[in-house]
């Protein structure tokens, strides 16, 4: 099960790095390292003040959950199908995915050249495979995972979506 977990991750990863940059002038993948690490990130061409745009959510396909997939509603997660497949999590995010608003949007000034990234918790209820985060952001919650394995004190440190609220309230009202 793992093992076709990673070829998949491999071969999807190979497939986005094969396409061409889906929002030139805004952001670059910033390539490092071998495709099947997924270590790339995503990268300003230009600068964002906070609260800017930096892409439309376009093009976004529903589909099972997996570690590509962004959850854009309490049932319902999709492949993005763009160069925004490639930013990565951060405890300290430097952009919001506003899936309410069907955007990512800048949560700090961006000069050219800085990571977008975002709180994978902010969409993710449950994430199948947690990952061990090294940000070392002062709120770093460490062991990335799913909103359902965080408390609400750990999480409103951040920006979330609304279907991340609602399950909060929920779980936490019994
Ligand atoms: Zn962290």
């Amino acid at each position: 099960m793992a093992v076709t977990e990673n070829q998949n991750a491999e071969a999807i990863a190979a497939r986005y790095h094969q396409q061409k940059p889906s929002h030139p002038g805004q952001f670059h993948v910033h390539r490092q390292g071998p495709v099947e690490e997924l270590s790339s990130k995503l990268v300003t061409d230009r600068e964002f003040k906070k609260g800017d745009v930096i892409a439309k959510l376009e093009g976004l396909s529903p589909g099972p959950k997996r570690h590509s997939s962004v959850q854009v509603s309490k049932t319902e997660h999709v492949e993005l199908n763009s160069d925004l497949y490639f930013m990565n999590h951060s405890c300290d995010p430097s952009a919001h995915m506003d899936v309410d608003n069907k955007c990512v949007s800048a949560l700090k000034d961006l000069k050219v050249g800085d990571e977008i990234n975002f709180f994978y918790p902010s969409t993710e209820w449950d994430m199948a495979q947690p990952f061990t985060c090294w940000c070392g952001a002062d709120k770093c919650i460490k062991t990335v995972t799913g909103a359902n394995k965080l408390t609400a004190e750990q999480l409103n440190q951040f920006v979330l979506v609304n279907h991340i609220k609602e399950l909060v309230a929920e779980r936490d009202q019994q």
